[in-house]
């Protein structure tokens, strides 16, 4: 433990010191209650062995302040005493004090009362680490909760719950709200000609490219369904989006993923659909059921191509 040995007398800081350190614990000493309430405020510490009587800021009123201070980080604080009475006592345990050594001290009830507290000690710590655990946990479950697993771009719930912020957004500003529907095509095939495991591979690189193009931190790249992406780009109007969607549609194709089964070219391409919103829909589905408009549209006209609702 790190062990705050407080007291306005030398001899005594040593005698204490000596004692703690010879159960193997790391010691650091203040003479007074003002030097220990700045020592916990900028220190870490495990337990405070804490003289009360001490000019200027006495061991009460040193405790009050690092309990009111450090509410959500407890450590014990044993108070060290010339004081016996009932009423001293209960001043410092209601002040934050866990246990109580008379003065002049015994060593041994010194050292046996710091065993006591390396209990509790060990108990914060395990309470600590699960806290962390907890927490890395939580942030995990969060991360899977929002992305998908296979592209790490948003999934299709991150999506939707962003869609419809950013749609009663851009309704209250009157601005502009930019969708673009990515289909891979003729994935069925693909997956055909070179199994699953490979059709995965190619998802994770077309999924790369759209995330390289989509810049803005404004800007949702999502992964849709299987072989489909989304692309949300707030206050972006139709030609900002065109324009972007045609660079998506480029990186794919520069990456120049073999597609053998493809009806319409040797590699993997990306047939697109876009559409923004003016304040003409009523619903955010609406916009996204014009993109997948546009996106048929470009299927049609002979895919690897954008289109516009
Ligand atoms: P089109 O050009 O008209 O889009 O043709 P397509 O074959 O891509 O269209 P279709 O929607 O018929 O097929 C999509 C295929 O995507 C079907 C399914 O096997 C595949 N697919 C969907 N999700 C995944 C996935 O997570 N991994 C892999 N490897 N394939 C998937
Ligand atoms: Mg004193
Ligand atoms: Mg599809
Ligand atoms: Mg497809």
């Amino acid at each position: 433990m790190k062990i705050l040995v407080v007291d306005d007398s030398k001899a005594i800081r040593q005698l204490v010191g000596e004692c703690v350190k010879s159960l193997g614990h790391e010691v650091v000493f203040a003479d007074d209650g003002e030097a220990c309430v700045h020592h916990v405020a900028e220190n870490e510490v495990d337990l405070v062995l804490m003289d009360v009587e001490m000019p200027r800021l006495n061991g009460v009123e040193a405790t009050k302040i690092i309990r009111e201070h450090k509410k959500a980080d407890w450590f014990p604080i044993i108070f060290l005493t010339t004081r016996v009475d009932d009423d001293s006592f209960a001043d410092d345990i209601l002040a934050g004090g866990d246990a109580y050594l008379n003065k002049p001290l015994n060593p041994l009830r010194l050292q046996l009362t710091v065993i006591a507290m390396e209990r509790i000690y060990l108990m914060r710590q395990r309470l600590y680490q699960a806290q962390r655990d907890l927490k890395i946990a939580n942030e995990e479950l969060e991360r899977l909760s929002l992305f998908d697993a296979l592209t790490d771009l948003a999934n299709r719930r991150h999506f939707d719950a962003s869609i419809e912020r950013e749609f009663a957004l851009a309704r209250r500003n009157k601005s502009p709200l930019s969708v673009i529907f990515c289909d891979v095509d003729f994935f069925k095939l693909y997956n055909d000609s070179y199994g699953h495991r490979q059709g995965d591979v190619c998802l994770v690189r077309v999924a790369e490219s759209i995330k390289r193009c989509v810049r803005r931190p404004s800007d949702m790249a999502a992964r849709y369904g299987g072989e489909e992406f989304i692309v949300l780009l707030p206050s972006t109007h139709l030609q900002g989006a065109r324009h972007l969607a045609e660079m998506i549609r480029q990186a794919v194709w520069d990456c120049a993923l073999p597609h053998q089964a493809s009806k319409i070219a040797q590699q993997v391409s990306l047939s697109l659909g876009v559409a923004t919103y003016n304040g003409q829909y009523v619903r955010h589905q609406e916009l996204v059921e014009a993109a997948d408009s546009a996106l048929y549209k470009a299927k049609e006209q002979g895919r690897n191509r954008v289109e516009i609702a």
